[in-house]
């Protein structure tokens, strides 16, 4: 019986021209074998052997549900060749994949390097965990690789990326970060949360990267209905990571996979969307006297614009903005208070990537590296909603007071 990867390579044989990710999507991950368009095939656990020599030599495709299932294996497949990947872990949440790498590549006396602008969850691990483990932590500070390049030790064992950073949005020149990584010392590994992106913005794998975490949760799914992650990896790295995945328990449904799947082959159409829609947004924000700095790579006075421009293009959805108030003698937190409250289509909701547009306030206080700022800083996400609604609804919550 044919597997995924024979279909695929199958499909790339008919084709007489490399064919882009959309179409491998649609043309490669189709039901192998029922006809249907939609692969739907809920494993389980339990695999039935032929016989007892397959049961013990381990010959064939699927052994039992937490290995792998069609469903997940097909899920890995896609993402493995959109991430130009060896091989694809899915994980139960997005912060599990990034847990799950830290604690399968750090031991003891080892040392990680963290852009300080990250997934702020992840700094927590490593603030409650990683000194259990003898792993010692600095920061570097995503605006200025200078930090970066001093506080790189021979120890080091993994630096982690996130770009664009999480909330603020710095660039980081992954390409150029990882080459100086592995000048100093081949066996760093250089993980990357590509979460911003997913792989079909930026490819972390093609730039340098050891190791891609996705938190699928977001534009993968684009419903906001889902938790799920993802770890792309080389080859050198499937041996502890497949150990580590394995020896943890780690686990995804099959109807998530399946779901994810579908999901997958209009994530360029909806990135593309959510592009458009926050290009005028911040045409809309730079208008308010209300709006102070608006952080978002398209900007050309951003910094980082240029790295955006080469290596992205696109937006996700996502901006912040900075809150200002001369007008009225309100502290900060009566300042976003009141925008927050006063919004009636954006939705007061973390995450982002889906189809609702969702308002939330930035919190930057753990960060060594602050922004400098003179007011709140909001983060929006531009969901489907029709712009003039949603411009309507920030027009009116930017003007203010009530409350
Ligand atoms: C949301 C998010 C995660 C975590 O994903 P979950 O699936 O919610 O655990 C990781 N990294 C980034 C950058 C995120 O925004």
């Amino acid at each position: 019986m044919d597997t995924r990867n024979d279909e695929l390579a199958k499909v790339k044989n008919q084709v007489y021209k490399p064919m882009s990710d959309a179409t491998i999507l649609i043309k490669a991950f189709n039901g192998i074998h029922s006809g249907f368009v939609s692969s739907a095939d809920l494993g389980g656990s339990t695999v039935l052997f032929r016989n007892s020599t397959e049961m013990t030599n381990g010959s064939s495709e699927f052994t039992y549900g937490t290995h792998a299932t069609t469903s997940t294996r097909d899920l890995c497949c896609a993402l493995s060749e959109l991430e130009s990947a060896s091989a694809t872990f899915l994980t139960s949440s997005g912060l599990q994949a990034l847990t799950l790498s830290f604690l399968a590549l750090l031991t003891r006396g080892d040392h990680v390097l963290i852009s300080d602008s990250i997934y702020e969850p992840l700094r927590s691990f490593c603030k409650t965990i990683l000194p259990k483990l003898g792993v010692t932590v600095n920061f570097f500070n995503p605006k200025n690789l200078f930090t970066f390049k001093t506080l790189f030790r021979s120890c080091t064992k993994l630096v982690h990326l996130e770009s664009p950073c999480s909330n603020t949005f710095e660039l980081l020149d992954v390409r150029a970060i990882c080459k100086y990584v592995k000048s100093r010392n081949p066996k760093c590994f250089v993980s990357m949360d590509n979460s911003w992106s997913t792989p079909l913005i930026f490819k972390p794998l093609r730039n340098g990267v050891d190791l891609s975490i996705n938190a699928l949760t977001k534009h993968i799914s684009g419903s906001s209905g889902y938790v799920v992650g993802s770890l792309a990896v080389s080859e050198a790295l499937i041996p502890i990571i497949s150990l580590y995945h394995s020896l943890l328990g780690v686990s995804v449904s099959d109807e998530q996979c399946i779901v994810l799947l579908n999901a997958l082959r209009s994530v360029r159409q909806r990135l593309k969307t959510h592009h458009e829609s926050t290009l005028k947004i911040v045409n809309l924000l730079k208008c308010s006297p209300n709006v102070g700095k608006i952080y978002c790579p398209a900007l050309p006075s951003f910094k980082g614009h240029k790295i955006w421009l080469r290596d992205y293009e696109n937006l996700n959805g996502q901006i912040s903005f900075e809150l200002i108030n001369n007008k009225y003698s309100l502290s900060p937190s009566e300042l976003s208070d009141r925008f927050l409250n006063r919004l009636q289509i954006f939705g007061l909701g973390w995450s982002w990537g889906g189809f609702k547009s969702l308002a939330s306030l930035v919190d930057c206080t753990s960060r060594l590296y602050k922004p400098l700022t003179s007011g709140p800083i909001v983060r929006l996400h531009i969901g489907f909603e029709d712009l003039n609604d949603l411009s309507w609804d920030l027009n009116n919550a930017l003007n203010l007071p009530e409350c």
